[in-house]
């Protein structure tokens, strides 16, 4: 294809903006459609990792600006379901940033980069030999980063099975229970896999959530606020939200052609951290490279992707699987408090593209041997 390849992308949030950055560094002409005026909410954790940073950072964006006004965290406490405490310090710093505030700027930089904003709620995508079409707006390639409720995924893909969609609600509260520049993470055996968690923002407030994987009937905000409370009691937080959290366990497999998911829209959601953003960012950057240059994108970009994070996903597959029993991620995190180096894995596992290595699984191992 040429340099004049029209992109359309549905969706502006971190995906999105990475795709339409990356599009537009290889020549093409973007459409970035998005049903939200900006700046808009976004029910999250507000943690974004240094992976994250790093392909941002590659696409062009200012990073240090990006994050600006909210400090780094550089602890990690993380209690397990039988309430061994690992904290220790990461080997980078991560942020909390609200995503108000991330996504308004990245979408800012992708808008500076040449990308067109386009204000619009996309409810019809037509693919033919030639094109792309959603409701009027032609292109050549569709780029859907249009999040978990995707309507291009609807439109292409089966639905998410039952076990691979988690729930969670989130709110802001006064930091003070929680020290600025450490992230807490409580895993707990009700309800299991479901975890809480505290981010500090660093401007006196926290991040404050709790999510669980949903099997059965979905549960009430009344269960969701009551586990919150249990294993936070001492947040009292506003602003709370819900929303869905497709999990890599159910991603789906961009096929042939011309369109091709991201993100959340791709099921691309960490099964045992929750952490999103590194993968919608990564797989925005490499559909938007491959949107613009290839013969056919959706096959590029597949292939992009499974290099990138094919042995990843399926170790996070594996462990997912695992973690299904407590006393699994009981013996990670007993092993993690006693050696950085399987700290340093887990953390990698879990908001990077890390594997489970062999070493590390032995400790793990021995330490539920000893447990
Ligand atoms: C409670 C909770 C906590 C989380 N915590 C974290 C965390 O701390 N760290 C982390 O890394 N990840 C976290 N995640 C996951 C993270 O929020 C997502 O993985 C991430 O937002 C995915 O980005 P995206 O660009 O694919 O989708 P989104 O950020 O959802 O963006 C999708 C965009 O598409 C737009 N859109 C949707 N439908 C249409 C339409 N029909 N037409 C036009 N536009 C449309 C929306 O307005 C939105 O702007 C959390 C998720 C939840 C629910």
């Amino acid at each position: 294809m040429s340099a004049a390849t029209r992109v359309l992308v549905v969706g502006a949030g971190p995906a999105g903006s990475a795709a339409a950055l990356a599009a537009r560094r290889a020549g093409a002409q973007v459409l970035l459609i998005d049903k939200a005026e900006f700046p808009r909410d976004k029910v999250c954790g507000d943690g974004v990792a240094p992976q994250a940073l790093d392909v941002l950072s590659v696409l062009g964006v200012d990073v240090d600006a990006l994050t600006g006004g909210s400090a780094p965290v550089r602890t990690l406490r993380l209690t397990a379901p039988g309430g061994a405490v690992a904290r220790r310090a990461t080997g980078r710093p991560g942020w909390v940033v609200p995503r108000a505030v991330l996504d308004a700027r990245l979408r800012d930089a992708a808008i500076a980069a040449g990308a067109q904003p386009v204000h619009h709620r996309a409810r019809e995508v037509t693919v033919t030999a030639d094109g792309v079409d959603v409701d009027g707006l032609v292109g050549d390639v569709l780029v859907a980063a249009d999040g978990a409720e995707s309507v291009v995924r609807r439109a292409v893909a089966p639905p998410p099975r039952p076990g691979t969609v988690a729930l969670a609600i989130r709110g802001y509260a006064p930091s003070g229970p929680w020290p600025d520049g450490e992230q807490l993470l409580s895993l707990t055996a009700q309800h299991w896999p479901a975890y809480a968690w505290a981010f500090p923002i660093g401007d006196g407030r926290a991040n404050v959530g709790y999510g669980e994987v949903l099997t059965g009937t979905p549960p009430t905000r009344e269960h969701l606020l009551t586990r919150l409370h249990e294993l936070l009691p001492d947040a009292e937080p506003t602003q709370l939200r819900a929303h869905r959290l497709p999990l890599s366990t159910g991603r789906v497999r961009t096929p042939d052609g011309r369109v091709l998911l991201v993100g959340d829209a791709a099921g691309l959601i960490n099964p045992v951290t929750g952490e999103g953003i590194f993968y919608a960012v990564l797989s925005g950057a490499l559909a938007g490279a491959a949107a613009a240059g290839g013969v056919d994108p959706g096959r590029s970009y597949r292939r992009a992707l499974r290099r990138a994070l094919g042995v990843h996903l399926r170790h996070t597959d594996a462990l997912a699987r695992l973690s299904r029993w407590p006393w699994v991620v009981d013996a990670g995190i007993t092993a993690a408090r006693g050696s950085q180096r399987v700290f340093d894995d887990v953390v990698e596992l879990g908001l990077g593209d890390g594997r489970l290595g062999v070493r590390t699984g032995l400790s793990v191992a021995r330490a539920g041997l000893r447990g």
